[in-house]
């Protein structure tokens, strides 16, 4: 790196486009490193902020190199933290601290990709259930799809209250639980009204005349949508549909709820595995969602599109979905070598949290750790 790309101070004027042609830094001597030999040292000549080429590199402040790549292969592969520790000899903590990394390059792209698409397909949307911590706390994972590309335009998460049959004592235990923690119960209705504002810009972006969003029969969807003014007034004009469809109806490829469901099979596979072998998912929420946006951005952009149980399509659910080739590649390019900064990106309000790990876990006593260059 002969030049950096901008000022890492998100207060200084050349953190968002520095000036071309403009000398704004000055090279500041270099220091030795271990792992990475020399590095070259800058400063801004505007606000005065020291860094360095490590600054904008994915391993900024990491004292070993692992593969990035070869982590993702494993995380798709539903691999364990440890043993990914054991197969690429480091400790599960630096495994740890690499996928959260990797999270929040994930949730980067993610948002940077979804923002190249223009609309074209009407959506479907639903929720599904697993677990955080214990069966005492369930957990609901919305998810807005593509009814035709399977592109996960959005998914978010939220913690419910235990409901159906339970004995005296489950019941009995499940209140002394909620001393402790107690799931809000407007939680399906919340997370879908966030879903339905993701999908609300989503569609002011878009050419389309009419959306059309197919879900089941969950009362707390209309409710969410009614809240929001764009929807009222466009299904006011005819102009959106909110088609529902019994959940207990055959869910069949080219069905209505066919790739809500298909992204439900493809999500439950990869939890329900890391659940079994590391226990990471129930133990921190953030972990656990901050992975799933790794493995989704590799289902939307990498994995080839499925046209029926037999056939799968050279191109990708981004690009069925119509996303910029060339903003993909562009972010794939760099996404294990070049830090994302939240400063520079436009993200939604679930985004924001999982990467800045605001889920509340459960019982978790401790507070959530995150470093403060993540904050950047
Ligand atoms: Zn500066």
């Amino acid at each position: 790196m002969k030049k950096p790309p901008f000022c890492p101070s998100s207060i200084c004027p050349h953190h968002h486009s520095p000036p071309k042609g403009v000398k704004w830094f000055r090279r500041a001597g270099t220091y030795e490193t271990d792992t990475f030999g020399t590095v070259q040292r800058f400063k801004c000549l505007t606000c005065g902020k020291g860094f360095s080429v490590q600054t904008f590199s994915l391993n900024y402040f990491a004292k070993k190199i692992v593969n990035y790549h070869q982590l993702v292969l494993m995380l798709k592969s539903a691999s364990g933290i440890r043993d990914m520790g054991r197969d690429l000899r480091v400790s599960t903590g630096t495994i740890q601290n690499r996928l959260s990394r990797l999270s929040r390059q994930a949730i980067a792209l993610h948002e940077t990709i979804t923002q190249s698409i223009a609309l074209a397909e009407d959506l479907a949307a639903d929720g599904f259930q697993s677990f955080a911590v214990s069966q005492y706390f369930p957990d609901n994972i919305t998810t807005l799809v593509g009814k035709d590309s399977q592109y996960v335009y959005h998914f978010n998460y939220v913690t419910i209250r235990r409901n159906g049959r339970m004995t005296e004592t489950q019941k009995q235990r499940r209140e002394e639980l909620e001393q402790l923690f107690l799931a809000d119960r407007g939680g399906i209705e919340h997370a879908f009204y966030e879903l339905a504002k993701v999908m609300g810009d989503l569609f002011f972006r878009s050419p389309k005349a009419s959306l059309t969003l197919y879900t089941d029969e969950k009362k707390e969807y209309p409710r969410a949508l009614k809240r929001i003014p764009l929807f009222a007034d466009m299904a006011r004009e005819g102009r959106f549909i909110h088609s529902t469809v019994s959940s207990h109806h055959a869910r069949v490829p080219g069905g209505p709820l066919f790739s809500v469901d298909y992204i439900e099979r493809e999500f439950r596979k990869d939890l329900s595995n890391h659940v079994r072998e590391t226990v990471q998912f129930s133990r921190n929420v953030n972990d656990g969602i901050g992975r799933l946006f790794i493995y989704n951005l590799y289902h939307n952009c990498k994995k080839s599109y499925r046209i029926n149980k037999a056939q799968w399509a050279e191109t990708s659910h981004a690009d069925v979905a119509g996303a910029s080739r060339k903003v993909v590649d562009r972010e794939f390019a760099t996404i294990y070598s070049r830090r994302r900064f939240l400063s520079r990106l436009e993200i939604s309000v679930n985004s924001f949290r999982v990467w800045l790990r605001q889920l509340e876990t459960p019982l978790k006593k401790r507070g959530e750790y995150l470093p403060a260059y993540a904050m950047m």
